[in-house]
């Protein structure tokens, strides 16, 4: 890739979206497209109940990073996303396609009850277990998580990144910071929720939903002021959370929770490639200033005009 560079521009890889779910919210290849189309380069596919993937053709211009079918426990929360076949937790993890492992942690944010979340399904040791099993193979745990005791539990356990974590503490971020743990806040999954296209909510409901949000504002502020390495993941297929335009959607919470658009970038580019230890991939050249929906037309355009080799990875 050609690139141009001035004292003023700074290159960073292609924006990575670090949790998006190409099964759901539409035909997956069609969401592939839309995610090309917003300018996203990269995605981690972030639970496949059918591992459904594993038959299709995406558009060659995406990297498609997959965790195939979640591991979450019988009767619990997850059996849309998860393994459903009575597999053993080691059989589940071998056939992952990638070098991650999304287990679910935890239920739903309540939209009835401030602070509550449906219940943990692994206790500390379980998790633990499946981490170290995980490790045994050369696989990272991606785990959806909210409550702080789960959050602080899943830190402790040793994953990789956590997904969600709504309710998190000051404290347990602090742990992260230190530990390394990456977090994707899925914020706009959450503030989408606050438009309620569908008239679905009740205003109670409403007032809930609001203040799940600008909390989660506040610790995304407070997560980039003390060095936890955030990415955008968008949980793009679940509910109100469109493929591709909800990657400038949360990156634009980010930067209204207070994070310079810089770093927001970096964020969305950097952080991501790194969560997923990818290298060689191509970087894009930008002016310090630009706005965000800027900076990912020119991704978009480059996606459409450079040729890429097929990247769909860990297959
Ligand atoms: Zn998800």
């Amino acid at each position: 890739m050609s690139q141009k560079k001035s004292s003023q521009s700074l290159t960073f890889p292609m924006p990575v979206d670090t949790h998006v779910h190409l099964t759901l919210g539409g035909d997956p290849f069609e969401n592939a497209h839309r995610q090309l189309a917003a300018g996203v380069a990269v995605v981690r596919d972030a639970g496949d109940r059918d591992a459904s993937l594993d038959g299709l053709e995406l558009p060659s211009a995406l990297t498609v990073v997959r965790t195939g079918p979640a591991i979450f426990k019988k009767g619990s929360y997850g059996s849309f996303l998860g393994e459903n076949r009575d597999l053993t937790l080691s059989e589940i993890i071998a056939r992952t396609p990638s070098s991650f492992v999304k287990v679910i942690l935890t239920g739903l944010v309540s939209f009835d009850v401030y602070g509550e979340v449906g219940r943990q399904q692994w206790s500390f040791a379980e998790l633990s277990e499946i981490v170290r099993m995980a490790a045994a193979v050369g696989k990272k745990v991606m785990v959806h998580v909210n409550s702080d005791k789960a959050c602080r539990e899943a830190v402790n356990a040793g994953v990789h990144s956590l997904e969600h974590g709504y309710f998190i503490a000051f404290e347990t971020l602090e742990m992260m910071a230190e530990k390394g743990v990456y977090w994707a806040p899925t914020v706009a999954a959450m503030a989408n929720q606050s438009r309620d296209p569908d008239g679905r909510f009740s205003v109670d409901q409403l007032a809930i939903i609001e203040r799940n949000y600008k909390r989660h504002m506040e610790m995304i502020q407070f997560a980039h002021a003390n060095g936890v390495k955030l990415t955008i993941g968008t949980d793009s297929g679940s509910y109100n959370v469109p493929h591709g335009s909800s990657f400038l959607r949360e990156m634009e919470i980010f930067a209204e929770a207070g994070i310079p658009v810089t770093e927001v970038w970096r964020i969305a580019t950097e952080n991501g490639r790194q969560l997923l230890g990818l290298e060689g991939e191509p970087l894009l050249s930008i002016d310090q200033g630009q706005p965000l929906a800027s900076l990912l037309d020119k991704s978009k355009f480059l996606l459409n005009h450079q040729c890429r080799p097929p990247t769909f990875l860990f297959r």
